[in-house]
């Protein structure tokens, strides 16, 4: 026993050894080839990012072509040259309004440009920055020059006098009145009217303050007065402090003057739309903020813009297009201008929202790159580059924009590494388990073999040992004879008995012994012939039965007297039975009871050997059927784990079958089951093997 732990620890050993001298390998091949798939990938990488980057480059160039070409068309569009450069002072709203529809023209033709301005000197013209000063009565009295105007004018200068340095407003009230009402220019009655009412709030007479601000706001509502401030404005903003003070809600008007403000009703410079946006706002909190989004307040906001970026005027030269890119209270600005003679600078803002709707997909389609690229234009420094994408900042124009240009994942071809990387793995995965499963079954054959071993050499000695006490009893009657003469007849009988009975038991010995070599070896012969089983299994049950009778045994027999025709072995079966006998026997404990029958089945005949003894836990039943097993509480009772793996193998040799019902503590039945039908003649039976 003690020597068994060495073999298998070299066994364990030599395993070992085999498995480093694979895995090892495979380990490292494994390591090379994941190796070799990242070199490949990071190849693919950079060629992609490289080439991401030149597409990038291309389709940059071509865009910023592209928007320089339709820039310059819209500065060379015919009504351009026909802006007469030498404006005067800060413009007023009437020639404000010509050249927005002007330029509005140009501007729906040229989609590039999102707005067009002009600049003269360190001034922004337009859009409009600052109202012009002051425009005299003078200026308008001139243009009248009917009777009624003439009339005007002295009533006007009468009742100015009396508000004014008499400080008679009552009489200045109807001397404005009578003004308002002769036929002379809207402009004027107007002014008059905005006295009218001046007149009556200084007289406490909030009606007709409040009537002549209504008619003022209504009629007049587009003109305005001397400093350019409009009338719908001025008298709404009175009418609601009139109004306030009588607890009327005026924010409905409020909200209608801000809406037109915003949309541009008024050609108001930048900072008198911001003074009437505030002074509507301190009257009606609650008004939404202005949408400044709105192209008329844009514009506005521009005029600041270029009013700071031009400060310094640039000297420029004629026919040539210059640009020149800002960013204005987060709003970025890429302009384009040229000299319009004799002093003026006429330039446009670039419609970026157009720019990135239309003209890029254009130049996407002209740098003729692939669907596989997606392209968006993204704050310069906000997009990331990658493997996959590239960020590209223009060369001339847009620096505050970059173009983000992203290889979409391509099909199959594309995600080939990954793929090789999950191949690869996995083969090798694969190998391995393949290999450690190959190992284990190893392991366990290699365990088995080694107890097999061990049982084999268990067999020997304990054969031999059993083969010494018939020899010892043979050799020593023998000698006892041939010594002594004086024994009796009967005397000398009985030991010649002796004798031949042990040397029966030897011959049974040997026999068995062998039967199992030639089992195991798989040389095991048995002839099989057809007849009736009864006679054999009657005779050997006879037999057998009076020597367990002998032994205080009581056996109950019910067998047959004749059978139907199967195929056999005699001394095969005769074995088998036998050995079913002698379990039933041996574990038959305290009841010393035997039962035998057989008897025949429709497709079979059976032979049953049963006993009422110890009985076989049911997570045996199989194992009992294997050389050597012999269940430990067992052991005791003498044997080898043979008898029953000699059955099932003599029982296969018949085509039949060994079946073993039984519960510990109240016994056992082992049935043999031979079929009817002769199994083929011509297939030897020692193919089977336990
Ligand atoms: P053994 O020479 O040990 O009897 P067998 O192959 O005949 O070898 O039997 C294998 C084992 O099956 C026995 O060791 C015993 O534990 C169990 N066995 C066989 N027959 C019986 C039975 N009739 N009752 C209880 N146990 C049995």
């Amino acid at each position: 026993m003690a020597s068994s732990g060495s073999p298998r620890f070299s066994h364990r050993r030599a395993v070992l050894f085999y498995l480093l001298a694979i895995v090892a390998p495979t380990l490292a091949l494994l390591f090379l080839g994941l190796q070799s798939v990242r070199r490949q990938r990071q190849a693919v990488t950079s060629l992609t990012a490289s080439n991401l980057r030149l597409s990038g480059e291309r389709l940059a160039a071509k865009l910023e072509r592209r928007v320089s070409q339709l820039a310059e068309a819209c500065l060379r569009d015919n009504e351009i040259v026909r802006i007469h450069g030498s404006l005067g002072a800060p413009i007023a709203p009437d020639e404000a309004r010509r050249l927005r529809l002007l330029l509005e023209a140009v501007e729906r033709r040229h989609p590039i440009a999102e707005q067009l301005f002009v600049i003269q000197g360190d001034l922004v013209r337009y859009p409009v920055l600052q109202a012009p000063d002051a425009r005299p009565l003078e200026e308008d009295l001139a243009l009248e020059r009917s009777v009624s105007g003439r009339r005007f004018e002295t009533l006007f200068g009468e009742a100015e006098r009396l508000e004014l340095l008499e400080g008679r407003p009552r009489e200045a009230f109807a001397g404005y009145r009578k003004c308002s009402e002769l036929a002379v220019a809207d402009r004027l009655k107007a002014t008059a009217l905005a006295r009218v009412a001046r007149c009556a709030r200084k007289l406490g007479e909030r009606e007709a303050a409040e009537a002549a601000y209504e008619r003022l706001a209504k009629r007049y509502g587009d003109l305005s007065d001397g400093f350019y401030r409009p009338y719908a404005l001025v008298a709404g903003l009175e009418l609601c402090d009139l109004k306030k003070s009588r607890g009327e809600d005026e924010r409905e008007r409020l909200a209608a003057l801000q809406a037109d403000l915003a949309a541009g009703r008024w050609e108001l410079g930048a900072d008198q739309a911001d003074y009437f946006l505030a002074q509507l706002r301190e009257r009606a909190p609650q008004l939404p903020d202005p949408n400044r989004e709105t192209g008329y307040l844009r514009r506005l906001e521009l005029a600041r813009a270029l009013q700071e970026r031009f400060r310094a005027p640039p000297s420029l030269r004629d026919g040539e297009i210059y640009s020149s890119a800002f960013t204005h209270k987060a709003q970025p600005h890429q302009v384009h201008y040229t000299r319009v003679p004799p002093e003026a600078l006429v330039g446009l803002d670039v419609n970026l929202a157009w720019v990135k709707a239309r003209v890029l997909p254009q130049a996407f389609a002209d740098a003729g790159l692939s669907g596989d690229h997606i392209v968006r234009v993204v704050q310069r420094g906000s997009g990331e580059a990658g493997a996959l994408q590239a960020g590209i900042p223009f060369q001339t124009f847009f620096p505050f924009w970059e173009l983000s240009l992203t290889s979409a994942p391509a099909g199959p071809a594309g995600s080939s590494p990954s793929r090789d990387v999950v191949v690869f793995a996995g083969s090798t995965v694969l190998v391995l388990c393949v290999l450690a499963l190959g190992v284990l079954l190893l392991l366990r054959d290699v365990s088995r073999e080694t107890q097999l071993n061990r049982l084999r050499s268990d067999f020997v000695s304990g054969v031999s040992h059993e083969l010494k006490t018939p020899l010892t009893l043979i050799r020593l009657f023998t000698e006892t004879l041939l010594d002594e003469e004086q024994f009796r007849p009967e005397e000398r009988k009985g030991f010649y008995q002796i004798i031949l009975r042990e040397s029966e038991r030897l011959t049974h010995l040997i026999e068995r012994a062998l039967d199992f070599a030639r089992v195991d070896r798989r040389e095991k012969q048995y002839h099989l012939g057809e007849g009736d089983l009864a006679p054999l299994i009657t005779q050997t049950v006879q037999v057998y039965g009076d020597y367990l009778k002998r032994r205080g045994f009581s056996v109950e027999t019910s067998l047959a007297p004749s059978l139907p025709v199967v195929a056999f072995d005699p001394d095969a079966v005769a074995q088998a039975v036998v050995n079913l006998l002698d379990n039933a026997a041996k574990y038959s404990g305290e009841s010393k009871f035997v039962g035998v029958r057989l008897w025949a089945e429709d497709s079979a005949v059976v032979f049953e050997v049963a006993d009422r003894g110890i009985g076989i836990p049911a997570e045996e039943h199989e194992k009992i059927f294997q050389h050597f097993y012999r269940s430990d509480t067992r052991s005791g009772k003498g044997g080898y784990g043979l008898g029953l793996y000699l059955v099932k193998h003599i029982m296969d040799a018949h085509g039949g079958r060994v079946e073993v019902q039984s519960n510990v503590g109240l016994g056992s039945r082992f049935r043999l089951i031979f079929p009817r039908t002769p199994p083929d003649a011509d297939a030897p039976s020692d193919e089977t093997s336990g």
